[in-house]
């Protein structure tokens, strides 16, 4: 038998976001979901955290000079065909990504990550306004309700407020806003006719008209959802990486996070992480 070197060639994706020590969300949540979806991830490293699934001990933000020569080392070389962002931490890398991302053609899928689940703060106070730049160039932003309050000003309460909040967003210059619906209930969110919880993610498309589809799901009773963003944002751009269209790459995303956060990984003395790889 020879021992052939026999190769593949997969797509190229890269993602620009902070690293988690505890591996449950940030790079190490992106790497492991692109690479469960058959996609080569390459990473900007913007950030670390230390931390575990009990919190976040410290947060070291990169100077935007590094993050800057890591983007370019990885562009120069790689066929990159899509890029995500997550979390960015400081508004000069905000801003750094968002000049870098004004002249790629690539898909940008950006989750604007702000504070953890624990309630740490991902993102400085003053970057919030230099998100503007950033969501120019996303061919897709992902915020929860929360994050997408922040970003448009508005209180998120109901689903027609997660439809006025995506309608803004594509209005700044998005091609598309996924809000998603996790953190809403009442008016954001239903019950089955079995009377079992569901959850609802809005997606506003303004590809060539503004078009509005709403993903319906059920609601996986747990508090072990660390990582779903990074989770759901990295698929969405693996999938943009292979050449699927947005609007079935965000529907097919979506549909596996149900899967991801039932099948999630109880690691850790705190809430477990979701489970990229179902
Ligand atoms: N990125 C990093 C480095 C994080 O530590 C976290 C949360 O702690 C996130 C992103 C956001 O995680 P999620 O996917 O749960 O929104």
């Amino acid at each position: 038998m020879s021992h052939t070197y026999d190769p593949v060639t997969p797509p190229v994706a890269l993602t620009v976001a902070g690293s988690d020590s505890g591996g449950g969300a940030g790079i190490q949540a992106d790497l492991k979901t692109m690479t469960a979806h058959g996609v080569f991830g390459t990473s900007v490293v913007t950030a670390t955290t230390a931390q575990n699934t009990r919190g976040v001990h410290d947060v070291h933000a990169l100077p935007a000079d590094h993050v800057a020569a890591q983007y370019d080392a990885v562009l120069e070389d790689f066929p990159v065909t899509a890029v995500k962002t997550g979390m960015l931490a400081t508004a000069e890398v905000v801003e750094t990504v968002a000049d870098r991302l004004a002249d790629a053609t690539v898909p940008t899928v950006v989750d604007p990550v702000m504070v953890a689940a624990t309630g740490d703060r991902l993102l400085s106070p003053d970057a919030e306004d230099a998100y503007d730049a950033l969501i120019r160039e996303a061919t897709l932003v992902t915020p929860n309700a929360d994050e997408a309050a922040v970003l448009v000003g508005d209180p998120i309460e109901s689903l027609a407020d997660a439809e006025a909040a995506g309608r803004t967003l594509v209005d700044r210059g998005a091609d598309a806003a996924l809000i998603k619906g996790g953190h809403l209930d009442g008016a954001g969110s239903s019950m089955d006719d079995a009377g079992d919880p569901m959850v609802h993610d809005t997606l506003v498309l303004a590809i060539d008209d503004v078009t509005v589809r709403r993903f319906e799901n059920p609601r996986i009773d747990t508090d072990a959802t660390h990582g779903s963003g990074c989770t759901l944002s990295s698929a969405i751009a693996a999938r943009l990486a292979r050449g699927e269209p947005l609007a079935s790459a965000v529907e097919a995303a979506v549909g596996e996070m149900s899967g991801a956060i039932r099948r999630g990984y109880d690691v850790g003395g705190g809430p477990g992480a979701v489970n990229p790889t179902t």
